[in-house]
Parts: C-alpha cells; structure tokens; sequence
C-alpha cells in the first residue's frame, strides 16, 4: 500500500498537539484522511435559522448568536438552572437548560452558539435548548461567517467539541484537499455519465456548503464510493466462491426434468421458467453457482429447487436440501415426494431427531450414493455426514443459518453449486446492496388462480364481532390464529399479555374451542409439538407470538387476527399472513392496531392495500429507513452505510456494482496499473472491513 501524506497521524496537522490527538484517536480520527472524511452529521442555513428578535413563544427555532453573559440560577424546588443570554444582529434572548447545571462548564462569554429547541414564557421569553452547538471559541476565533451561511454541526465528544472541529477544518481544509485531489479514482467520463462530481469537490462540500443542495450533490458522491467500495468487496468473494477454481459441470440429459415436467398438473409460470434458465446456466458451467432465489410466499420456490435438483441428479450426482426446522425438513420431504411420483430417484430425509439405526442407515445411503435427493436439517451439516458425490446445495429461509452453517455443505471438494432461498422479499437494490456477492433470481409472479387473502383494519372496539366472524369459520371446520407482538425488549410484558388475552380468548370468545398458546420461550420441541397438532387440525386457534413458522402450511387454516398490528414492521404482517389463504377457501385477515396515529394508518392500509410481498416490502424500507434492514445483517462486518441511502441513492447502485465486477472479473487482484488508485482506496479505507470479508 503507497502512503501518502494523508496517513500520516493527526498530530502532523496545524492546531493538533499530543494531548489533542489522543483525544482524537479516541474517536477514531488516528490520520489527516480521517479528520477530511470526518465530516458534519447536520446542517442548518438561513432557512432554518430564525433571527433572535423574531423567535416568538410557542415557537420551535434554531438560533445563533453570541453569549452575552451567563449564569446557574437556583430555584426554590432545588433544580438548578443554567442560563445564557445571547445576541445576534436583531436581539438578545435567555436561553434556559433547568436542571443541567454542567452545560455551565462548556459555555463561555463571549462564544458563538447554534440553539434548537422550543420558545416558552417563563419570566419573559426564553428558548429551552434541546441541542446546542459551540460554533467558536470567542479565545480561538474562526473568521465569522459569511452571511448566509451553512452552520454544520460536526460528531463531537466531550474531549473535542464542536468548535475544536470546526477549527481544525478551518486550518486545514484547503491542504487537505490539496492531497486528496491526487486520489481520484473516478475518471471524468464515469463521473459524467452518473452525475457525480469530483471526490475533493465532494469533501470541500460537506465541510464547507455553500447551500444545502450543494451537500447533497457531495453526499450523492461519498454514497456512490461508498456503495463501488462495498460491491468491490462483494465481487471479491463472488470471485473466490464462483470463479477461483472450477466448479461441477452438471451434465444436462433432460431425463429426470422431462419426466418431472410432464406430470405437473400445472405448467410453471414465466417466472419460474425464467429462474430456472438461469440456474441451469449456471449449473452447467464451469463456474460454480452462488445464487439466491427469491420469491414471495407461495410462489413455487420449491418447485423450482426440485428441477435443479433433478438437473445435479441426472448427472450423476446428489442434492441436499436443508431447512431450518425438522418440521420444515417434512413438509419439504413430503411435497418433492408427491411430485415425484415414480420418477426413478431416491430421496432421503435426515433431521436430528433420527437416532441410533434409523440415523445410521440414512447416512450409509448417502454415504453410498444409494440417495440421490436428500433433505434435512441442521442434522446434515453435522460430523459423520459424508455424501458421495454432492452436486447442488438448497438452503432454505436461508437467514435462518449462520454464514458458516449456510456454507458447511458448499465447502466440500469439488464445490458443489449453491442456492439459497429466501421467503422474505425485499427490495432490488436492497438485495444488491445486503447481498452483493450472490446472483439474484426472482420469482415475481405467483401462479395463477390464487384465492386472494382479504386483509381488514378494525378499530379495537370492533374485536369482540371480529372474533365472532372468525368463530363462524371455525364452526366450519376451520382454524384460525390470533397473533400478539413480542419484541425482545418487552418480551416478559408481552408475553404476560398474550397468555392473558389467551385465558380470556378460552374463557370467552372462543369458549369450549380448543385453543393452544405458542411463544418464543417454549422450547423447539414443544413448538414442534404444538404445530404438528395444529397441522392436524387438534387445535383450533392457535394464539401465537410472532413464533408461527415461516413457510409452515396449514391450509385449512383461512383465518388470522393480528394484534397491535401496529407493532410489527410491514414486512412482518405481510410473512404472517402468508400463514393463511393457502387453501381453496379465501383467506381474512383483520389487524387491529392498539393506537392510533397517522403513520401507523397509513402503513396499515399500505399493508391491506396490497398482497404483493416486494411492493410492501419497498414501502416498508421507504418508511423504516434502511437502518433495521442493515442492523442485522451486516452489523460487525463493518459495513454500515454512512452516506449511501439505499432509496435516495437507488440509481447508484446498479452502476456501482457493474463497475466493481467489471473490475474482479478482468483483474481479480486489482493489480493492474490502472487499478491502482482503486486498490489503495481500498486498502486504507477498507483494509480490515477487507479481512473481515476474508478477502485480502
Ligand atoms: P414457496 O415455497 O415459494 O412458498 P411453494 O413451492 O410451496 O411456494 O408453492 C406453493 C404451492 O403452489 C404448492 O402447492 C405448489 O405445488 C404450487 N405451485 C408451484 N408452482 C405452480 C404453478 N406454476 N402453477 C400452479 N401451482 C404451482
Ligand atoms: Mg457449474
């Protein structure tokens, strides 16, 4: 990696002593590249910012202005209250903290201070800061700025205040920007046609903005870095699991598929043909497949696994299904079993529950190649599995496995080709973005002649007549569920409330039914219980918490009442209800939500207003914001979004990763002269977040 004189440490930087650089390296700030890439979280300009004088009671302003004089008031009650009266061209104002006596410490006469919050009428007028900014030091002075000016506000920490940020930047901007401008890796032509301006351009912008659309041209820039950097990490571990060493040539006779083709008493729909096109493809290449299926509940993804499988099988090798619950693993077992017919093939179950003979012979048939098509759980990943030749790997809910656990099976010489299915639709350019390394395929058209599930929002007095529509379904021989929400947070609470409203539920509306309790802290086994009674039709209403198995079919289940629907992310709701409708009979859907509100009515008739499984899951990333989808997944690979938006940048994301697979594909080291920027980039500012992906 070629150093440049932005790495060197902080300390090298105007205004920057030892004491000081500690202080910075302990957010993290170790070299001058940190310090330009450290750069403001919010902006206010002369829109936002409200003259002193016209700041009038009942208003919520933001003002800046300098600190007259200052003081702690004590009241009778005992609370301290610091106040400071600041000034501005129009007028002086108090600004009142009560209560936070130490904000006496940071504020000093005769400093410029940016404050937000509300107008109150307590002794005269006064703003009570809910957030205040030190935009100077009056011993320290930064030339004053110009009028209207952008005020940015910089993360700060209790060893480097705002204004030592702004100081900093103020000494050594224009050096800094000097340097980077050597670093560009974006050729002017690819700038262009992406509408992005200059990397140094970019930085000066969010340091200094001139206005605010000029720091949403430099943000669109650092997203766009952001998001190539992030893909050229993924297109290396593509690389590595596709493309590093040959994977299986499945030869394609079309015996076992033709056959399986013509007993469908249904043809596949364009979607499912198009998928399997390209599993095919890639199934008989020379590179190995890492792709993932997706598709909404009910859209035929099994089916789909069963052709490749088939394809892994008549050319003479195995192919293993996994699924996150033995329950899972059966019903998977049990339907390729039925569309199999008497077609020639072997198929084997293995799940944990197998033991002693049972568990031996399974595994001396696929030891043997006696199996060909084998399904399972966790249990085939375990120690004494050996197949004989292993060709295709199906994971199912994929998410539901570790990144190891997910791999175990792929990992095996030779590789063999890898799919992975998930029930949980979301978003092209969240897929792209979470799930970069992988090949997509989608499934977006269910098969026709679906019984469409009715979905109602009923206001909370209205449950006692919403459980008697669901009674009448259940004098007809149906089942139903009733779903309460459990976040880990409250889980106790919640939990106590559903068994509550489960006494109530037996006792009451559904007295002299059969009901069952499930939730998240019953043990696998008792869940497993529990389902199987109710796939039985022994139980009538199942109350749940939010345990219902994904992927679980009960067809005669038509009903399902969702409470505090409110609660639970649209995505969710959309999973839940897949539970039902999946019989001949129409499905009801009623949620109920437990408050009111206008965000919450208008992603509730989102949710009721349509069935598609991707439209809602784009309005639930649209009004969630992409943070929850990220949390999870990529939290501790460091690799959270720090400028990138997934909604607002959406157009990005496609060209950032055709260039960085470009890139892999024609230079997979990025060796090459011409990559050479690229790679340092990728060295510094991504070096061990590399490691982590295990490239390097
Ligand atoms: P998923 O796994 O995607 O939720 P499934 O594979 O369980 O969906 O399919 C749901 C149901 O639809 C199954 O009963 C399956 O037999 C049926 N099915 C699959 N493909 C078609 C099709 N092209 N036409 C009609 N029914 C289909
Ligand atoms: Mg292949």
């Amino acid at each position: 990696m070629t150093l440049t004189r932005l790495d060197k440490p902080v300390q090298f930087l105007k205004g920057v002593g030892p004491r000081r650089a500690e202080s910075l390296q302990r957010m993290g700030i170790l070299t001058a590249r940190d310090l330009l890439y450290h750069v403001p979280r919010r902006y206010d300009d002369a829109s936002t910012i409200t003259p002193v004088a016209l700041a009038q009671v009942g208003m919520d302003v933001t003002v800046v202005g300098e600190v007259r004089s200052k003081g702690i008031l004590p009241t009778r009650r005992g609370l301290r209250i610091f106040q400071a009266v600041i000034q501005d061209d129009s007028g002086m104002v108090t600004c009142s903290w009560p209560g936070q006596p130490w904000v006496e410490r940071n504020v000093r006469k005769g400093d410029r201070i940016l404050v937000t919050g509300p107008v109150r009428f307590f002794h005269g007028r006064q703003i009570q800061p809910r957030e205040y900014t030190l935009l100077s030091r009056a011993s320290a002075p930064t030339p004053p700025d110009p009028p209207g000016t952008i005020f940015a506000t910089y993360p700060a920490s209790e060893d480097v205040p705002q204004w030592v940020f702004r100081r900093l930047v103020d000494l050594n901007l224009d050096w800094l920007l000097g340097q980077i401008r050597a670093e560009e890796h974006l050729p002017a032509t690819d700038r262009g046609a992406l509408g992005l301006i200059e990397l140094s351009a970019a930085l000066r912008d969010l340091h200094r903005p001139r206005t605010l659309a000029h720091v949403q041209t430099a943000r669109r820039r650092l997203a766009f870095d952001e998001l190539f950097f992030l893909q050229l990490l993924q297109a290396r571990v593509r690389h590595d699991a596709t493309r590093e060493r040959p994977g299986i040539v499945h030869a394609r006779t079309n015996r076992l598929i033709r056959a399986l083709h013509s007993s469908l008493p249904f043809r596949l729909t364009g979607a499912q043909a198009r998928v399997l096109r390209e599993i095919y493809a890639d199934m008989t290449s020379t590179r190995r497949m890492n792709r993932m299926l997706q598709g909404d509940v009910g859209a035929g993804k099994t089916l789909v696994a069963l052709f490749a499988m088939l394809l892994a099988v008549e050319g003479g090798r195995q192919a293993a299904l996994m699924a996150p619950t033995e329950i899972l693993a059966e019903q998977h077992a049990r339907r390729i079993g039925e569309f199999l017919g008497d077609l020639p093939c072997t198929l084997e179950i293995l799940v944990g529950s197998a033991t002693g003979r049972r568990r031996e012979e399974a595994r001396a048939r696929i030891a043997s190649g006696g199996a060909n098509l084998v399904v399972g759980t966790h249990a085939l990943i375990q120690e004494g599995v050996e197949f004989r030749a292993l060709g295709l790997v199906v994971v199912d809910e994929q998410h539901r496995f570790g990144v190891r656990q997910r791999m175990a099976l792929s990992e095996r010489e030779p590789r063999p080709d890898t799919l992975l299915m998930s029930a949980t639709p979301i978003p092209r350019s969240l897929a792209m973005t979470l799930h970069g390394e992988l090949d997509m395929s989608v499934i977006d058209e269910l098969p026709p002649g679906r019984q469409p599930v009715t979905t109602r929002i009923a206001a909370p007095d209205d449950r006692a007549a919403v459980f008697q529509e669901v009674n009448r379904r259940l004098a007809a021989g149906r089942q139903a569920y009733v779903v309460y929400p459990a976040i880990e947070e409250s889980e106790k609470t919640d939990l106590r409330a559903a068994e509550a409203e489960f006494e109530r539920l037996g006792a009451e509306d559904f007295a002299g039914r059969n009901l069952a309790l499930m939730h998240g802290r019953l043990p696998a086994e008792e869940k497993d219980r529990i389902m199987r009674a109710f796939q039985r039709g022994e139980i009538d209403v199942l109350v749940a918490t939010t345990v219902i198995e994904v992927g679980i079919d009960v067809p005669n289940a038509t009903a399902m009442v969702i409470e505090n629907a409110e609660r639970f992310g649209l995505s969710q709701l959309h999973q839940l209800r897949g539970r039902i409708g999946r019989g001949d009979e129409a499905g009801l859907c009623v949620v109920i939500p437990g408050g009111e509100g206008e965000t919450t009515t208008a992603r509730l008739a989102a949710f009721a207003r349509t069935s598609d499984g991707f439209e809602i899951a784009a309005e639930d990333l649209r009004i969630r914001g992409q943070g929850d989808f990220f949390g999870a997944e990529q939290h501790g690979r460091g690799t959270e979004l720090k400028f990138a938006d997934i909604v607002e940048h959406e157009d990005l994301i496609g060209p950032a990763r055709d260039r960085a697979r470009g890139m892999i594909d024609a230079d997979p080291q990025l060796a090459g002269a011409a990559h050479q920027l690229v790679r340092n980039h990728l060295d510094r500012r991504y070096g061990d977040r590399a490691k982590l992906f295990g490239v390097g």
